[in-house]
């Protein structure tokens, strides 16, 4: 662990806290716009962890998260190593309730980014250049996007043998093991070679008290684990997890009103029903039939769908 931790010219020592203001731009109304950064360092030696939240402004379930660790947790009782926390990335998505900045640009397709490209572009950057370089693991926590719900989850970087250890001590109901996107913070990350953990629970501008829990539950399951902090054992119940590694959508075969039978975290059989396709006006509809047995990972909360719109995420070939 280094004796210093030195962000944008701010200085912290082994056992010293605070936040670091820093700036990524200014909306049309000439105010300025600050990623918050908050450090916690204890005097122990131990990891720099990197707990981060709203990449997408619209995914407030990762938000409330970490708000809700920053808030109730006593980082006085922090045992070693050091905290980063990073409640909202992306705080211009966050105030229009959308997933993007402005532009339309994802900040999750912009990593490692520039200083002077598009401000997708400088929010990346302002985190690859200011942040990473300190950071020995991450948690990154999203939720579903547009109506998409996702049952809570851990997804992690094929061959990352340390998130997949850590993914097994968060404990969700689900480990995926995913490819790597082409300008994500997780490739970025993997090239730096700091494990990474997604977690991905709910869906996008609505909060789910499950996926709150669960992403909470797991975050202290693994600074535990890393003996960063002494949770009380009482209640720490373990779940089973299903490790998935491969996955595949059921997509609308007609359009119409969509109504589900099925919804994620059930486990279902190939050739089973899932849902209805119904046309507005009475006459047809349509069965939703699940390709795969397999657990649903997933699933659409949209109430009318077109042709083609992903409906289920299965998730199979499984271990329990
Ligand atoms: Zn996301």
């Amino acid at each position: 662990m280094s004796e210093l931790i030195s962000i944008n010219k701010r200085n912290f020592k082994r056992g010293e806290s605070g936040i670091v203001e820093l700036k990524v731009g200014r909306i049309p109304s000439d105010t300025e716009i600050d990623i918050e950064a908050h450090v916690f360092r204890s005097h122990e030696d131990g990891p720099t962890v990197l707990i981060l939240a709203g990449v997408h402004g619209d995914e407030i379930n990762g938000v409330e998260i970490v708000r809700n660790f920053l808030f109730h947790e006593n980082f006085n009782a922090l045992k070693k190593g050091s905290l980063i926390i990073i409640p909202l990335l992306n705080v211009f998505g966050f105030i229009n309730f959308d997933r993007y900045v402005p532009d339309g640009k994802d900040v999750n397709r912009s990593f490692p980014g520039t200083f002077n490209g598009s401000l997708a572009s400088r929010i990346a950057r302002t985190l690859t250049k200011h942040i990473l370089p300190h950071v020995d693991l991450v948690f990154d926590f999203h939720t579903g996007g547009d109506s998409r719900y996702n049952f809570p989850q851990i997804r992690f970087s094929r061959n990352d043998q340390d998130a997949e250890a850590l993914a097994r001590i968060f404990n969700p109901p689900f480990i995926i093991q995913s490819g790597m996107i082409a300008r994500s913070l997780r490739k970025t990350t993997r090239e730096m070679k700091i494990p990474t953990l997604v977690y991905e629970g709910g869906e996008s501008v609505r909060l789910d008290g499950l996926s709150i829990h669960i992403g909470l539950k797991g975050l202290k399951n693994c600074l535990q684990h890393l003996g960063m902090f002494e949770y009380d054992k009482a209640g720490q119940k373990k779940e089973n997890t299903r490790i998935i590694k491969k996955t595949s959508w059921v997509r609308a075969n007609y359009s119409g009103i969509f109504i589900w039978i099925k919804s994620s975290g059930q486990k279902v059989e190939k050739g089973e029903k899932l849902g209805n396709i119904h046309d507005p006006y009475g006459q047809k509809s349509i069965d939703v039939i699940s390709h795969r047995s397999g657990y649903i990972i997933g699933h659409n909360n949209a109430s009318v769908v077109n042709q083609g719109d992903a409906l289920f995420h299965i998730g199979y070939e499984y271990e329990e």
